[in-house]
């Protein structure tokens, strides 16, 4: 077991804390991105579920500079918790897709902003290279650098009718060319996107595994205000989880991983006025307990039903 004894799974806080001997948040960065599936190179209509106005903060303006926005941050959690340091995270839109030039100069601006002690940089797979791997290579022998890409799910079919813009074999790709090179590679998914049932996300969870992550986000499926999803869900309404039920659903998803996987989140909250469902009325950390406390109380913990499927595969041979 690599995670504390008090938790029933491998949370992000504890591994940060062994990495850093002082408390860390992140502070999310617009850079003013765009990304290929709403520019025109693949799209314009973006993922189906898309509204980046829902996950910026209000310090948050693209207007301002990255600097200026992490200055902003700082000052906001400084009062609290004056002994702070901070990751920047390039969270809205996609933040690797510029010139290399460009991405350094954001990155590095970041970098020398004070406290700053490491970068979060969400993507798409079909967003990376090797010369920008090559750079976030050099720059992890100084700092924590983190690659969160954005999977959303392994079914080809969900994929398609989101409207992402590409299949999960781009994300095996992506994760097989980061690997070994010292950035920590995260990945995002989504539970209970339309067509996909609980057995589904539950099989996502080995495949998950055996990716090469080494982190892991999960957010319950969310209608925004303006997306094009609100429109398909009001026309056709698809289940959404309540908090038991996907409460639940996270148990026996932690239960099917492996226990090296770091899991950061188990849900996001958007702004009260986009959400159109499911209204649950949960803070991010009341919903974290809920899922805690139930573990605990059922005796359950990450990775106790995980199995690879290599394993499986050679057991049946
Ligand atoms: S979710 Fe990401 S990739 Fe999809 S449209 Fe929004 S910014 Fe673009």
């Amino acid at each position: 077991m690599n995670y504390s004894v008090s938790m029933p799974y491998n949370d992000y806080g504890t591994w940060l804390r062994q990495r850093f001997p002082y408390k860390v948040q992140k502070i999310s960065v617009d850079a003013g991105f765009t990304c290929p599936n709403r520019d025109g190179r693949l799209g314009t209509g973006g993922c189906i579920y898309c509204n980046n106005d829902s996950f910026n903060p209000s310090y948050c303006q693209r207007e301002k500079s990255v600097k200026q926005q992490l200055v902003e941050g700082k000052e906001f959690f400084r009062r609290k918790y004056p002994e702070m340091r901070y990751m920047a995270y390039f969270q809205a839109f996609t933040n690797t897709y510029s010139t290399l030039d460009h991405l350094k100069s954001l990155y590095e601006e970041a970098l020398d902003v004070e406290d700053v002690v490491g970068l979060v940089i969400g993507t798409r797979p079909d967003c990376i290279d090797d010369t920008l791997l090559d750079y976030l290579t050099q720059l992890a022998r100084q700092t924590m650098v983190t690659l969160e890409y954005g999977i959303e799910t392994a079914n080809d079919d969900t994929l398609r009718l989101i409207r992402r813009g590409h299949d999960f074999q781009c994300v095996r790709d992506a994760v097989e060319r980061t690997k070994g090179r010292g950035i920590v590679i995260g990945g995002h998914v989504i539970l209970g996107l339309p067509g996909e049932d609980a057995e589904e996300s539950v099989r996502q969870a080995t495949i998950m595994s055996e990716l090469g992550l080494d982190v892991l986000k999960i957010h319950q499926m969310q209608i925004i205000r303006g997306t094009r999803l609100a429109q398909m869900y009001a026309e056709n309404p698809f289940h959404l989880y309540s908090p038991e039920e996907y409460s639940e659903l996270i148990v026996r998803y932690l239960e099917h991983l492996s226990e090296d996987m770091v899991v950061e989140r188990f849900a996001s909250q958007s702004p009260k006025e986009m959400l159109i469902a499911p209204k649950w009325g949960l803070k991010n950390y009341e919903l974290t307990n809920l899922i805690v406390n139930k573990m605990k109380r059922e005796g359950r913990r990450q990775g106790s039903l995980f199995v690879s499927n290599s394993l499986a595969m050679s057991r049946s041979l």
